[in-house]
């Protein structure tokens, strides 16, 4: 639950945090406009892995996740949500770890194909592959020339990645609870991981 500061007028003040929802939409947008823009979104990949690797937090996903905002705001606020129940099944571990190992399996593929337009040995695609099915012509996006073809290959792979997962968040978001997509979405499960581990750590070395 976030912490709210009250200002003279008495109404509860708003942190900067609570608007990163915005950053998260923008960011969408903006792959329409330049594929470049994709790198971007390695913040929201090693931020939230930084703090639990250094901090044994989920501070990330609490705060800073302008994603669970998003999710959050259009399911709760704009009622876009029918708040059903997510299926068991879901919240399995083996349907979150599953999902993890195939969704880092699909992120492999994605850099070793950006690793071999680096190489030389493989073209540029300009498409964005959607649901890790569906290939998009995407080449409008591919506006500079200036960088090399790997840099904007792994803009588009990760892009694909990134509007993958909005998918599958405002689905879940409007079929189930709004934050339905935090059950499993695999930098929560990563996140959690760590810090499960790193905690346990912490108590076995106080405890030595
Ligand atoms: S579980 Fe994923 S989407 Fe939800 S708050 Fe954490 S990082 Fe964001």
């Amino acid at each position: 639950m976030l912490k709210r500061y009250k200002g003279k007028n008495g109404k509860s003040k708003k942190k900067w945090y609570e608007y990163l929802w915005i950053f998260s939409s923008i960011y969408i947008l903006l792959g329409f406009v330049n594929i470049l823009f994709a790198w971007l979104g390695l913040i929201c990949f090693m931020l939230p892995l930084g703090i639990s690797i250094f901090k044994g937090s989920k501070s990330y996903c609490n705060y800073y996740c302008g994603r669970g905002q998003l999710i959050d705001l259009l399911g709760s606020k704009l009622k876009l949500s029918r708040k059903k129940d997510i299926p068991r099944f879901i919240r399995s571990k083996w349907f979150r770890y599953g999902f993890l190992v195939f969704f880092l399996g699909m992120f492999s593929i994605m850099l070793y194909n950006t690793y071999l337009v680096f190489a030389g040995v493989g073209e540029l695609r300009e498409v964005i592959t959607l649901l890790w099915t569906f290939k998009l012509p995407w080449s409008w996006a591919n506006t500079i020339d200036a960088v090399h073809p790997g840099v904007t290959q792994f803009a588009f792979g990760f892009y694909s990645v990134m509007l993958t997962s909005t998918i599958l968040a405002l689905s879940t978001m409007v079929l189930f609870k709004p934050r339905s997509w935090c059950v499993y979405c695999p930098m929560g499960t990563m996140t959690q991981t760590i810090c499960k581990i790193k905690n346990k750590k912490i108590i076995e070395d106080d405890m030595t």
